[in-house]
C-alpha cells in the first residue's frame, strides 16, 4: 500500500528533553505545516510535535483536488444550517484556493499545480434532483456552472455539471516546500506523541510519549482527530470515513470529477496516472476486505473526519487551546482556512471565520439522532468483530510506535 505522493522529506529528532514554547502545534500534516507558515514571522517561539513522520498520514493519501465543488455539500449545508451559511462556506473555499495559489506564486513553489474544471455527476436517475438542486445553488451564487451529459473522458452520465477555476496539485511537494520555508523558525520533533495536557493558571503542560513535557502558552491541535478532547467535542459530533485510493496508468486529462452516488467515484489525473477514490464507507466496519482485487500501481486507504453539519470545526475551545478538524474529506482547502483562522485568532484575537466554523456551534436534533445511530452501529461493529469469528484490521501503538495489525478469523495476529 503505497501513496503516489512520496517525496524526500527532511527527518527530525524526537523530543529528548523538557521544553518551553509560546505556541505548541500537535500534528505534522498539511494543517500543522500551514499553521507554521502563517505564524513563521511572528514574535512567538513555536514548536511542533508529530507522533510519526511529517506528512505521513491523511495528507499523504489525499487525492489533492483544490476545489470548491465538494459533492452536494452546498445543498447539505443549506438544509442543515441555512442558505447564507452555504454561501459563506463556498466563499471560504474560494478564498482558500486563492490563498494557496498566492502562496505558491509568492514562494515560487513547484507543486505541479494544474488548473482544471471540476465536474459533479450522477450515474443514477434517482439522484438527478440532487444534482439539479446543487446546480441551482451555484447559479444563485453567481458561479458559472454548466450542465453536461458526459465527462471529458467520454463517460456518459445521467446528469451533471461543471464549474471553473479549480485546481489539482501535488500535496507533498506543497507541504515539503512550506517545511523548507519554516524550518529555521520552528522547532520540529518527530516520533513524539502528545499524550495529555494539564492546565495551569497561565500555561499548559503537555506530556509526551517520551515522558518529556512541554510547557506552552498556546496549544493547537492540528492532529486530525483529537479524540482525547472528549468531553469537549469528540467523538460526540463526528464520525470517520474510510476511502480507498487507487491509481492506474492513463493519459493525462485536464479535469477532475466526483459523483454523489452510493458507490463513490472521485477522479483526478496526475501526469500519467488516473487517481480514483472509491468505496467510501463509514469506519464502523473494520473488515480488511475492500473488494478491490485488481493490481493497481498505487493503492492506499485514507480516513477523514465527517461532521454532522458538513462544516469543519476550527477555532478556540479553551482559554488558549485551538483545534482544526472535521474537514469532511475536503482538507486541502480547509487546512488553509484553519491555518489562517487560528493564526489570526492568536495574533489579532479575531478572524472572519471565527463564527462560521466555531467548534461550539449547536447541532440540530436530527443530526443528534443520526449521531446516536452511528454510535450504535460502531458499537455493534466493534462487538461483532471482537466476539464473532471475523477478520479485522486496526492501528495500535506499541512502545510508542505505530503498527498496522491484522487479526485473522482465528484471532491470529500479524504485525
Ligand atoms: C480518500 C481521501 C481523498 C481526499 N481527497 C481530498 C481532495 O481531493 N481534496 C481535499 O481538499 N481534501 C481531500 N481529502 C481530505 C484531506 O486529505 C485531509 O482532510 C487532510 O489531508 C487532513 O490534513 P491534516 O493535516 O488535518 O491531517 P493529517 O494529514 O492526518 O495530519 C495530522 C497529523 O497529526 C499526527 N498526530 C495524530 N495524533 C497525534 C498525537 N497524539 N501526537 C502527535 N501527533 C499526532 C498524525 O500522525 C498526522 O501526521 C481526502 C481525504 C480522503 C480520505
Amino acid at each position: 500500500m503505497k501513496s503516489i505522493w512520496n517525496v524526500n522529506v527532511k527527518e527530525y529528532p524526537s523530543l529528548k528533553e523538557d521544553k518551553y514554547f509560546d505556541i505548541l502545534i500537535i500534528g505534522g500534516g498539511i494543517t500543522g505545516i500551514s499553521i507554521c507558515y502563517y505564524l513563521k514571522e511572528c514574535k512567538y517561539k513555536i514548536g511542533l510535535i508529530e507522533q510519526n513522520k511529517l506528512f505521513s498520514s491523511t495528507t499523504l493519501n489525499s487525492s489533492a483536488k483544490l476545489t470548491y465543488l465538494q459533492k452536494d455539500i452546498l445543498s447539505k449545508i443549506s438544509k442543515n444550517r441555512n442558505i447564507d451559511i452555504a454561501l459563506e462556506y463556498l466563499n471560504s473555499q474560494i478564498d482558500a484556493i486563492n490563498n494557496i495559489k498566492n502562496i505558491i506564486k509568492k514562494e515560487k513553489i513547484d507543486c505541479d499545480l494544474d488548473k482544471n474544471d471540476s465536474f459533479l455527476f450522477t450515474l443514477n436517475k434517482k439522484n438527478k434532483n440532487k444534482i439539479s438542486e446543487e446546480y441551482k445553488l451555484y447559479k444563485k451564487f453567481n458561479i458559472n456552472a454548466v450542465k453536461i451529459i458526459k465527462l471529458p473522458d467520454n463517460m456518459k452520465v445521467s446528469s451533471g455539471f461543471k464549474v471553473p477555476d479549480t485546481y489539482v496539485f501535488h500535496p507533498l511537494k506543497y507541504c515539503n516546500s512550506l517545511l523548507k520555508l519554516v524550518d529555521k523558525n520552528i522547532s520540529i520533533y518527530e516520533n513524539t506523541r502528545f499524550i495529555k495536557y494539564i492546565k495551569y493558571s497561565n500555561y499548559y503542560k503537555v506530556i509526551t510519549n517520551n515522558n518529556n513535557y512541554i510547557k506552552c502558552k498556546y496549544l493547537i491541535f492540528a492532529n486530525s482527530y483529537p479524540n482525547f478532547l472528549f468531553p469537549y467535542l469528540f467523538p460526540i459530533k463526528t464520525y470517520i470515513e474510510k476511502d480507498n485510493v487507487i491509481c492506474e496508468k492513463s493519459k493525462n486529462l485536464y479535469f477532475n470529477a466526483i459523483n454523489i452516488d452510493d458507490n463513490l467515484l472521485s477522479i483526478r489525473y496526475y501526469k500519467n496516472y488516473i487517481i480514483k477514490v472509491v468505496n467510501s464507507n463509514k469506519l464502523n466496519v473494520k473488515s480488511v476486505n475492500d473488494n478491490i482485487n485488481k493490481n493497481y500501481i498505487y493503492k492506499f486507504n485514507n480516513y477523514d473526519i465527517i461532521t454532522y453539519d458538513y462544516m469543519p470545526f476550527i477555532g478556540k475551545i479553551d482559554r488558549n487551546i485551538y483545534i482544526a478538524s472535521g474537514y469532511n474529506t475536503w482538507g486541502m482547502t480547509n487546512s488553509n482556512i484553519a491555518a489562517k483562522t487560528i493564526s489570526d485568532l492568536i495574533l489579532f484575537n479575531d478572524s472572519i471565520y471565527k463564527k462560521l466554523f466555531d467548534p461550539y456551534r449547536k447541532i440540530k436534533i436530527i443530526n443528534f439522532l443520526n449521531l446516536c445511530s452511528n454510535m450504535f452501529q460502531s458499537l455493534f461493529s466493534f462487538l461483532s468483530s471482537h466476539l464473532c469469528k471475523r477478520d479485522y484490521a486496526t492501528i495500535k501503538y506499541i512502545n510508542g510506535k505505530k503498527y498496522g495489525i491484522y487479526i485473522d478469523k482465528n484471532k491470529k495476529r500479524l504485525k
